[in-house]
């Protein structure tokens, strides 16, 4: 679904992604795993363009997104994106959070947007708290409203960039369980996490990332039980 081929991104002199080669496939979950400052994030913001890569080419469906001509905005449309930091709009209820973007950009009627909305509350639980305003909840509710918001633009890709670290441990879970959901509804996902127990349990294929480069790449039984490059048995002993 999406193909990522040689990709490097530079910060001036530093060199963060060093020659990405990586696949998405559809309905796949890939989780992106590493140090701090291995470059996951500087990754899946290179995958939704949100930074530029600095050579290298990003395929989807086939074509590739960083030619002059590509349709970017409508690219965009098609990856949902879930930050550590909710990013609601906490002048807007939930609904209306869910509702927005479905109408300013997919042109969605208000009462057909509404609909979906709802149903991707109640997919993560949320049906409840439709009225509801951003600072009314919990960490974990806020990240499964930001979840429902993304869902309901309906992207052929979600990418979540370590949504549970920003949460108090005891909201960390209901928010893994509801991205497990997901995965289970066969949603192609790329999550960065820091979360290796939920890595190992719901990804079909696990990368890990050292210093700008994918170090090993596998199952979560190749990276988790038998790992074979060094850096990474070391990077698990660090964290596991
Ligand atoms: P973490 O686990 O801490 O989130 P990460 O693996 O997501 O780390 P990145 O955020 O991708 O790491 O950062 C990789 C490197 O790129 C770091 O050295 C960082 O300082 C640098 N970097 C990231 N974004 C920028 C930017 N906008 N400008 C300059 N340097 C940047
Ligand atoms: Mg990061």
């Amino acid at each position: 679904m999406i193909e990522i081929n040689h990709l490097k991104k530079s910060f001036g002199e530093n060199e963060v992604l060093k020659d990405i080669n990586v696949t998405v496939n559809k309905g796949e979950v890939l989780t992106i795993i590493g140090s701090s400052g291995s470059g996951k994030s500087t990754l899946l913001r290179c995958i939704n363009l949100l930074e530029k890569p600095t050579s290298g080419a990003i395929l989807y469906k086939g074509e590739n997104v960083l030619t002059k001509n590509y349709d970017l905005p409508k690219y965009r449309t098609h990856l949902g994106m879930v930050f550590q930091s909710f990013n609601l709009f906490n002048n807007m209820n939930v609904l209306e959070n869910c509702v927005s973007g479905q109408v300013t950009v997919l042109k969605r009627s208000k009462e057909e947007a509404k609909k979906i909305a709802i149903e991707n509350l109640e997919k993560v639980g949320m049906g409840r708290y439709v009225s509801a305003k951003p600072a009314q909840l919990s960490g974990g509710q806020k990240q499964r409203v930001a979840i429902a918001r993304s869902l309901s633009m309906n992207p052929d890709v979600m990418l979540f960039d370590e949504p549970t670290s920003a949460l108090d441990p005891e909201m960390v879970g209901e928010v893994l369980l509801t991205m497990k959901a997901l995965a289970e509804t066969g949603l192609t996902m790329v999550i960065v996490t820091h979360e290796m127990g939920f890595a190992r349990d719901v990804s079909d294929r696990v990368i890990f990332m050292d210093k700008g480069v994918i170090a090993e790449e596998g199952t979560p039984e190749d990276i988790f039980v038998h790992p074979k490059e060094e850096r990474t048995k070391a990077f698990l002993a660090r964290v596991l």
